[in-house]
């Protein structure tokens, strides 16, 4: 059998990956704050993390792997956006417009996600259903000397754990020197996190020993990881922009509480856009649904996502766009008329397998789905095995398929070639007379008609898009 090695960020190596147990290898990712539509960057740990759970449920069995993903959705972002709303004029309390807000965010996520190939953990807990475990957890921490109470907060007393820093190969003298920590007069530390918060009548809270308060942000995963996967459990998963303050944090609560907690840590880099990270507080992002609605597939999200290594640095450009898409399209129309269900005997080839157990190397992957193009059922198995192909991008094939034969029956090429000539056509006369009106016409109506228009020195040539709308070109005709 192929060896799995992983790089884990708490050694700085790879590793040949171990499970605990083989009949339950269980992996957390971090998941979203729910509170706005999910950015590109924010897709790209979704899908990595989708990789390596495909991945580990073909080599242990898809009933033997766990993968828990939560919703932060307890967080003063959230509550902002329903004060903003609420200022806004929109109706009902507070807590209702919260509430209103997560549940909305939640169902734009997993469409989102599903749209870009993405399977769905198999836990998707939300904080708010887990305060019971944080506070236990929280009254456990005090009792052990590693948290202590300070006007209605609960913080944790980093100087009470040594290993403080480990993950990220800090001390604490350098975090405090690198990081805009929060100066509170009652933090014994500068470093000390919040584990409680107080919370005002307006603002979401749940009753503890502290007081009606919320809980901070890194108690939630430790809480939400404990319940579901137990003290000890296999991979734990997130940007590396969490890797401190948040993974660290994470580390420190669950250790002191006295559980092993996760063996191997993996981050991905971040997208960045002209050397920065996309990110919503700089606000050089887009959202996938952005994406989606101009018309880029979902997979060819995917394709491109995955084209980079997840520890690389990546940027999304139009080049990458299009050669991805072109890609896809080939694929597509090389297996379009064959079955997608899978034998029940399918064997997935051992070279991918290979490329994906060094670490995710997806681009890897990827040559190798390349290389299948004589091979169609092979190629269209191996694509769906890697999240391509899959039903919706099935579904949106056979709807522009069937809305082009509704238009053209079976030529659709000559009457593309017709309008492009005309096109054409009606160019050259205007280079002559250098009235463009007429020329400007046709192409905004094929434009709006949901078919690209390309004109070159050599000619024209016109492309039909997903877009592609048949009553509007009935009219040209
Ligand atoms: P957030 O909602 O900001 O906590 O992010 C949710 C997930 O997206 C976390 O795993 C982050 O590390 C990840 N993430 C955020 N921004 C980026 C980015 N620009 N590139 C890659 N991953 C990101
Ligand atoms: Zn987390």
């Amino acid at each position: 059998m192929t060896t799995l090695t992983l790089h884990n960020t708490r050694t700085r190596r790879k590793e040949v990956f171990a499970p605990i147990d083989r009949r339950n290898v269980r992996m957390y990712v971090c998941g979203p704050t729910v509170y706005d539509r999910a950015h590109l960057g924010n897709a790209r740990p979704v899908i990595v993390f989708d990789v390596l759970y495909r991945l580990l449920r073909h080599v242990y069995g898809a009933a033997h792997v766990t993968y828990v993903r939560n919703f932060t959705d307890v967080d003063d972002k959230i509550n902002a956006e329903a004060q903003r709303r609420r200022e806004a004029g929109a109706p009902g309390t507070l807590e209702e417009l919260i509430r209103e807000r997560s549940d909305e965010t939640i169902a734009w996520y997993l469409e989102d996600m599903k749209a870009v190939g993405t399977l769905e953990p198999d836990e998707m807990p939300r904080a708010t259903q887990y305060i019971a475990q944080m506070v236990a957890m929280i009254r456990d921490l005090i009792a052990k000397g590693h948290a202590y109470e300070a006007e209605g907060h609960v913080l944790f007393a980093v100087d009470s754990y040594e290993a403080y820093g480990a993950l990220s190969g800090r001390s604490v003298e350098d975090m405090i020197a690198g990081a805009r920590v929060e100066v509170a007069p009652y933090k014994r530390n500068p470093m000390d996190f919040v584990l409680w918060k107080p919370s005002d009548a307006e603002t979401p809270g749940w009753d503890s020993p502290w007081g009606r308060g919320r809980p901070g942000w890194h108690i939630e995963c430790s809480a939400m990881a404990r319940d579901l996967l137990g003290e000890r459990f296999d991979i734990h998963g997130g940007g590396i922009d969490l890797q401190f303050p948040h993974h660290e944090n994470e580390i420190a609560q669950s250790t002191c509480a006295g559980h092993d907690f996760a063996n191997v840590w993996m981050h991905n880099e971040m997208l960045q856009v002209e050397g920065k990270k996309m990110s919503k507080s700089l606000g050089n992002f887009f959202t996938v649904r952005d994406l989606l609605e101009q018309g880029v597939p979902g997979e060819v999200i995917r394709f491109v996502v995955l084209s980079t290594h997840y520890r690389k640095p990546m940027d999304w450009t139009e080049k990458k766009r299009q050669e991805a898409e072109q890609a896809l399209r080939y694929w597509m129309d090389l297996t379009w008329e064959l079955d997608p269900t899978p034998q029940s005997d399918l064997e997935i080839d051992g070279a991918l397998i290979e490329a994906l157990c060094d670490d995710l190397n997806t681009h890897l992957g990827l040559t190798y789905l390349r290389a299948l193009h004589n091979q169609p059922q092979k190629l269209l198995d191996h694509a769906r095995f890697l999240g391509f192909l899959g039903d919706e991008a099935r579904a949106a094939e056979k709807d522009y398929r069937s809305k082009i034969s509704q238009c053209f029956g079976s030529g659709p090429n000559e009457q593309l070639a017709e309008l492009a000539g005309k096109l054409d056509e009606l160019r050259n006369g205007a280079k002559i007379s250098k009235d463009f009106s007429k020329v400007d016409a046709l192409k905004q109506a094929l434009l709006s008609a949901g078919i690209e228009v390309r004109m070159t020195k050599n000619g024209v040539e016109l492309n039909v898009t997903p877009d592609f709308d048949a009553s509007k070109l009935e009219a040209l005709k």
